[in-house]
């Protein structure tokens, strides 16, 4: 058993955020995760980070536009704490040595992304701002804390309702036991669950099914976003077009070149990403070709490298001025329910980032909202911790005698149907036949428990989780009655 004063599942954004802090702090900790330390979302993010930081702009601006986009149901409390405590907290970071891309005159440069009243979000190295960032966390972590990659956590363990540690499963196939008195899930969000995502290959849902089997309440599950602009050609995904693309002037066009959001919404291409995604399906549903018109924008390669390069890559010439586009599975707005500080209903597990529902984000999350979640809430999560004093305990890890029901679906299979059934556009009918489907796989009457992992492959482990967060994500969606943000139900407007 491998004892600790945190242990830290994951490594992206908010696993960083958090680790630095604690380390600050003078606490041990143990960085767990799945693959290396670079695969997770956060390294991927184009666009780059909402603060109001120009003179012109205030924190209250941004909470008016943070509460716009996720249809007033945000958590007024938590909103207003993240947008509040964010010019500090990066003005900090800037001073740790993060470089900001700046205009000529050494002022930083903001772009203007959707649903933002004003340009507030700050970027790095243009579009690859999620990497910059990583880097700079890379760099003021150090060797500080102890990171273990290729060692997902399987199952946290509980003691008398507390959570004490966890179990993983090494690169050389041993389990291992971690304990320790603070337990920070950062695992992440869901984007796998659907066939086509933005987001890295580890992202399965894993936060969300090692919470629910933990007892940890979960909280607006039904509210995922898709993102309007994926590369795609032939049906298939390929990555990001950033929404930074059509602040600085890309246009959404059909076949013909006609805009497709003209008279949908006010905003245009600019509105919130549910009302912009569902445009856009509306039309791939029908057989249609949609691209995003760059022909607008001067300078496209030297200010989108990052989506340059992707482009290219795939065989699309920029020069041409239209990308294919389709939407994809981007962010989960839903997760572990969690205050600022992290802590979860569950004492000694605390969640942050993607994986947690604070509810800062509503129905809907405002663009370049979420690496902001995960330093500003990572840096609250660790010195809530560093200032408790919750005692150490020790378990070991019961094996749960529970088989898998066998065959399993495959990844696939299971993103097929979340995409019919629990997709862009929901009925009643559809999430019925999503929780049927899921249940088919459930090993227990009582609900996807713990199973026997020595039984299983890592893969198979993955793919239980994905049918549990699945199974949760359908009956959430099934429960909510009205249509907000980007859970649409077909006939059942709010
Ligand atoms: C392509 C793309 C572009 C984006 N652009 C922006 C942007 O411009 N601005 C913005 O604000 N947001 C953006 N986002 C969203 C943002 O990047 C994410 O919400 C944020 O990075 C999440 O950070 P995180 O630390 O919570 O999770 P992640 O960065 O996803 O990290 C989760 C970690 O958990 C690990 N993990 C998963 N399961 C397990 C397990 N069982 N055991 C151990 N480890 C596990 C993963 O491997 C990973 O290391 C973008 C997202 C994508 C995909």
């Amino acid at each position: 058993m491998i004892l600790t004063d945190v242990i830290i599942i994951g490594a992206g954004i908010a696993a960083h955020s958090v680790a630095c802090r604690l380390c600050d702090r003078g606490k041990k900790v143990i960085i767990l995760t799945k693959s290396n330390k670079h695969d997770c979302n956060s390294t991927l993010a184009q666009g780059g980070i909402s603060v109001a930081l120009r003179e012109d702009d205030s924190y209250m601006s941004h909470y008016e536009d943070t509460l716009s986009a996720g249809c007033g149901l945000n958590d007024k409390e938590a909103t207003m704490t993240l947008v509040k405590e964010a010019p500090g907290i990066i003005r900090e970071f800037i001073e740790s040595g993060m470089n900001f891309d700046k205009n000529a005159d050494g002022s930083l440069s903001f772009g203007r992304e959707a649903a933002h009243k004003l340009a507030r979000v700050i970027h790095a190295g243009g579009d690859r701002t999620g990497l910059k960032v990583m880097e700079q966390l890379y760099k003021n972590l150090g060797d500080r804390a102890e990171i273990r990659e290729n060692e997902p956590v399987i199952d946290l363990i509980v003691k008398d309702g507390e959570a004490v540690g966890v179990i993983t499963r090494d690169k050389d196939g041993n389990f291992n036991t971690y304990c320790a008195p603070y337990i920070v899930l950062a695992a992440g969000g869901i984007g796998n669950l659907f066939p086509g995502t933005s987001n890295d290959a580890t992202i399965t849902g894993d936060s969300i099914a090692l919470a629910y089997r933990s007892g940890a309440e979960l909280k607006n599950l039904e509210f995922i976003q898709f993102h309007p602009t994926l590369l795609t050609i032939n049906g298939k995904n390929f990555g990001l077009i950033s929404e930074a693309v059509r602040g600085d002037g890309g246009i959404l066009v059909n076949e013909k070149g006609e805009r497709i959001m003209e008279g949908v919404h006010p905003l245009k291409d600019l509105a919130p990403r549910d009302v912009v995604s569902r445009a856009v399906y509306s039309h791939t549903q029908k057989g249609e070709n949609i691209y995003l018109d760059i022909s607008g924008i001067s300078g496209f390669r030297s200010r989108f490298p990052n989506v340059s390069e992707i482009c290219e890559s795939n065989g699309v010439d920029i020069d041409k001025n239209l990308i294919p586009v389709a939407p994809g599975a981007h962010f989960h707005m839903g997760g572990v329910k969690a205050l600022p500080t992290g802590e979860t209903t569950l004492p000694g597990l605390y969640a942050v980032g993607e994986a947690a529902c604070t509810n800062v984000h509503g129905a809907n999350r405002l663009a370049s909202n979420s690496l902001l979640e995960g330093l500003v809430f990572g840096r609250l999560t660790a010195d809530n911790i560093a200032d408790s004093d919750r005692h150490m305990r020790t378990a070991q890890y019961t094996m749960p005698t529970v088989k898998m029901n066998v065959p399993l679906p495959s990844k696939k299979d299971i993103a097929k149907v979340m995409m019919k059934c629990v997709g862009i556009v929901r009925t009643e009918k559809s999430l019925l036949e999503g929780i049927e489907y899921f249940e088919s796989f459930m090993p227990d009457k009582k609900g996807f428990v713990s199973i026997n992992p020595m039984l299983c492959t890592d893969e198979e482990l993955e793919i239980y989780n994905m049918l549990t967060a699945g199974w949760l994500i359908a009956k959430a969606a099934y429960n909510r009655k009205e249509s907000f943000g980007a859970h649409y139900m077909e006939n059942r407007l709010n």
